[in-house]
C-alpha cells in the first residue's frame, strides 16, 4: 500500500480498483494516505488555507431531496429568508474581516422575483468590494438565470452532484429530480463563464466504494475546479434520516471515508480547491476541519451571521451553530491552523488554479 500511495504521490493516475482500496484505507494506513495528500496540498498550492464567508439566506426550498432538512415537505421548519439588508450587511463583515469571498447558499427557488434579488445582491455586494469572491450555491437554475448571475458579478458556482450514480441518484431523491438534468445544470454552469464546483455525499445508506471512486473519477473527467463534499448526516424529520438514522460508529466511520475522499482527491485532481465540509466539523467539532486540512483540503467557510444562530437552515442533525465570526473563535481557528503548519490568506480571494491553468 505504501509503494501504491508513493506512486500516486508522484503524479501517476490511479486505477479505479487503487482508487477502491484507497478509499477502504483505515487506521495508520488511512494516516499515510491523508499525509501524502496533504504534502501535494503543501507543494502545488503552499501552507495556505482560504476562508470564504458562507451565508445562508434562505431555507425556502422548492425541492425535496429525501435527505435534507430543508426539503420542502418538512413542516417543522421555520421557513425565513434574509432581507436583502442582511445580506450586505453579512458580506461587508466578511470583507472587513479579511475573508477573500463569500458563498450564498440557499434552498431552490426559481421565481422571477428571486432569480432577480440574487442578481442584484451580487452586485450590490461587488459595489462594497469589486475584489472579493462570489461564490453561489442555489441549486438547478436555466442557462438564463445562470447567465444573469454570472453578469451581476459573481464568479463561481456550487451544485454537487450528490452522487454520480445515477439510480443512487434516484434513490435519494423525490420523483422530480432527475439525474440528467443536474449534469446538464453542471454544464450550463460552465457555459456560463463560472468556475464550477461540485461533490458528494459520502456514506449514503446503500452507496458503495465502488461508486464512491466513481464519484471521484467523475470529478476529474468533468474537469471541475473546485469539490465540496461531506459526509451523510442523518436529519431525524426527513425520510432518509427517519430511515437511516445515525449511530456514533456510523458516524465515525463516515469522517474516515470522507478524510479517506478528500486526499484521493487532492492526489488525483491536484491543484483545485477541496473545501472542508461544514459536515465534518459536525462529526468531531473540535478538529474536524482541521483533519480535512491534513487530508488535503485547502477551504474553510466559516458560517456568516443570522442564518446560523436562528437554527432554521438545518440540512442534518447536530450541524455547528456556534458564532464561528465573534473575534474569539476567529482567533482559535487561525491558532489551530497555525499548530498544523498552515496560515489564512486573508483577504485573497483564492481562484482555484486549475481555473486559472485552464484559461
Ligand atoms: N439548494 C442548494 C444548496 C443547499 S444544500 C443546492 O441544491 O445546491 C447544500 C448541500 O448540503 C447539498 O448539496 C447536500 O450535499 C448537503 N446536504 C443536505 N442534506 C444533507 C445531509 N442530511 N447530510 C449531509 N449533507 C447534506
Amino acid at each position: 500500500m505504501e509503494k501504491l500511495i508513493e506512486k500516486i504521490e508522484k503524479g501517476s493516475m490511479p486505477t479505479h480498483d487503487e482508487i477502491v482500496q484507497l478509499l477502504a484505507l483505515q487506521g495508520e494506513s488511512a494516516l499515510l494516505l491523508h499525509r501524502a495528500a496533504h504534502r501535494v496540498k503543501r507543494k502545488i498550492l503552499g501552507n495556505k488555507v482560504f476562508l470564504r464567508g458562507l451565508v445562508e439566506f434562505s431555507n425556502v426550498c422548492r425541492c425535496d431531496c429525501l435527505y435534507c432538512g430543508i426539503r420542502k415537505s418538512n413542516e417543522k421548519v421555520a421557513r425565513y429568508t434574509l432581507s436583502d439588508a442582511e445580506i450586505l450587511e453579512n458580506a461587508r463583515f466578511a470583507i472587513d474581516h479579511g475573508y477573500g469571498a463569500v458563498v450564498l447558499q440557499s434552498g431552490e427557488r426559481n421565481d422571477e422575483n428571486f432569480v432577480k434579488r440574487v442578481a442584484e445582491i451580487v452586485s450590490g455586494i461587488k459595489k462594497i468590494s469589486a475584489d472579493v469572491g462570489i461564490t453561489l450555491s442555489c441549486g438547478e437554475e436555466t442557462p438564463d438565470t445562470y447567465r444573469l448571475w454570472r453578469e451581476s458579478g459573481a464568479e463561481r458556482y456550487l451544485l454537487r452532484i450528490e452522487t454520480s450514480d445515477a439510480a443512487l441518484f434516484q434513490q435519494i431523491h423525490d420523483e422530480k429530480a432527475n439525474y440528467q438534468r443536474r449534469r446538464r445544470s453542471l454544464d450550463d454552469l460552465r457555459e456560463a463563464g463560472f468556475t464550477v464546483g461540485s461533490g458528494v455525499m459520502i456514506g449514503l445508506p446503500g452507496q458503495t466504494l465502488d461508486q464512491l471512486a466513481t464519484d471521484l473519477e467523475f470529478f476529474r473527467d468533468q474537469d471541475l475546479d473546485m469539490i465540496g463534499m461531506g459526509p451523510f448526516l442523518a436529519h431525524g424529520d426527513t425520510p432518509l434520516g427517519k430511515r437511516y438514522p445515525d449511530t456514533e460508529e456510523i458516524k465515525q466511520k463516515r469522517l474516515l471515508l470522507a478524510l479517506n475522499m478528500i486526499a484521493v482527491t487532492r492526489l488525483m485532481l491536484r491543484d483545485v480547491n477541496i473545501a472542508a465540509a461544514t459536515s465534518l466539523q459536525a462529526i468531531s467539532p473540535a478538529d474536524g476541519r482541521q483533519r480535512g486540512i491534513l487530508a488535503g483540503a485547502n477551504v474553510i467557510m466559516p458560517n456568516l451571521g443570522e442564518a446560523a444562530k436562528k437554527r432554521n437552515y438545518r440540512l442534518y442533525d447536530n450541524k455547528p451553530d456556534i458564532d464561528e465570526n465573534a473575534k474569539n473563535a476567529r482567533l482559535e481557528l487561525e491558532k489551530s491552523l497555525q499548530k498544523i503548519g498552515e496560515i489564512i490568506a486573508y483577504r485573497e480571494s483564492g481562484t482555484p488554479l486549475h481555473y486559472l491553468k485552464r484559461q
